[in-house]
């Protein structure tokens, strides 16, 4: 079978499994221990994955809060924030195509009397700095969170931009990178205003169930601090209490030294397997199929496509033998998609529109299987 829904999840590399083994047998230690070398050992080895991700991020290694995952980093950062900064009565600006783990909370906290804007965006899911500019001056908000790269269509916003608005306007900025984390090289550095980021090991062939949210350290009147939410033994400079789970922070370290060791080559390969799809699709298909996504400025390797007249999901259990696809985010399969509704299309565009997510671990030929599909 051709796995191709690896905006749900990767395979873990193996490197990152042997990585991993040690640290789920002999050197299981915890690291807030201390005088005896296995908790040394395993300190040692969680202080060096942080070291690793803050390579590949950019950013400093003390600014790496591990946490389960993006769901719960995108939970962490928007409500720790809100309570944090506003008593939950500050405003908080985001987007109609972000991840239901952003969009959900956002709902919750709005049940909750905060103040949310939802920016609607273009016909590819991106929003522009103007709206951005305008929705700061008009509500003056605590936080802007708005998404990368998107999960479902692959646009990617224009993150420079909209953080160096949000520094001119001393307005703390996130960003869901889970999408994008290896499949666009970026340096937290270089984006000042960007104060939070979540991302998710799953996503980059690491292990499920860790992640991370980086909280910047304060500088020039940009405040970043947050309410936790999980209170208990202090861990992660008292932002996430909880034993930490080294194995698995060991396999996310391993698995950022990998992509950031690969990223260009892995980019351009994504690049052209994604080249030679659309090629493949579209002689195959000619009209009977319709792009959702531009096929600029975005994560390569992602394509939203509607087959014209076609079930998606009778699609998708007619080759379950043959290749993994998926109708959309893995999270909400059983919605229609808000994002895909977000773009303008109907619902019944969205019953028949299929999401490709390659990775470069596949080859051309690996999708000459679409050449012969009717
Ligand atoms: N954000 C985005 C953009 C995602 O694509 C996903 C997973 O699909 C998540 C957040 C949630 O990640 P996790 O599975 O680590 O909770």
């Amino acid at each position: 079978m051709i796995y191709l829904d690896n905006s749900a999840t990767t395979k873990i590399a193996p490197e990152v499994l042997d990585a991993m083994m040690p640290y789920l047998k002999e050197e299981y230690g915890n690291p807030s221990s201390k005088y005896y070398s296995l908790a040394e050992k395993a300190k040692k080895a969680v202080m060096e994955a942080r070291e690793k991700i803050a390579t590949l991020l950019g950013c400093d290694h003390d600014e790496i809060v591990f946490t389960s995952g993006a769901t719960e980093s995108n939970n962490m950062i928007i409500k720790g924030v809100s309570e944090y900064y506003g008593d939950h009565k500050r405003t908080i600006i985001t987007t109609t195509v972000e991840h239901s783990s952003v969009l959900e909370t956002c709902r919750y906290l709005e049940s909750k009397g905060c103040p949310i804007v939802y920016l609607d965006v273009d016909q590819y899911g991106r929003v522009s700095p103007d709206q951005v500019e305008r929705a700061i001056q008009e509500t003056n908000p605590v936080l802007v969170s708005i998404i990368w790269g998107n999960n479902e269509i692959g646009s990617l916003n224009p993150i420079a931009q909209i953080s160096k608005i949000c520094k001119e306007y001393n307005v703390m900025f996130h960003s869901d990178a889970t999408q994008v984390v290896g499949k666009v090289s970026f340096d937290m550095k270089e984006f000042p205003g960007l104060r939070f980021l979540s991302l998710s090991a799953h996503k980059m062939y690491g292990p499920k169930g860790i992640g991370a949210a980086v909280i910047r350290k304060e500088s020039e009147n940009i405040y970043t601090k947050i309410t936790p939410l999980l209170h208990g033994g202090g861990q992660e400079n008292d932002y996430r209490s909880g034993t930490l789970a080294v194995h698995n922070i060991v396999g996310f370290g391993k698995a950022a030294e990998l992509i950031h060791n690969r990223a260009s080559s892995d980019q351009q390969k994504l690049a052209e397997l994604e080249q030679y799809l659309v090629d493949i699709l579209s002689s195959n298909f000619g009209d009977k199929i319709v792009f959702n996504n531009d096929h600029t400025n975005k994560i390569p390797g992602i394509l939203s496509v509607q087959f014209k007249g076609v079930n998606n999901e009778l699609l998708l259990k007619k080759l379950s033998p043959y290749v993994a696809l998926s109708t959309g985010s893995a999270c909400s399969s059983s919605k229609p998609s808000h994002v895909l509704s977000a773009i303008g299309k109907s619902l019944d565009e969205i019953r028949q529109t299929v999401r490709f997510s390659l990775s470069p671990h596949i080859e051309k030929k690996d999708l000459d299987f679409f050449k012969n599909l009717k």
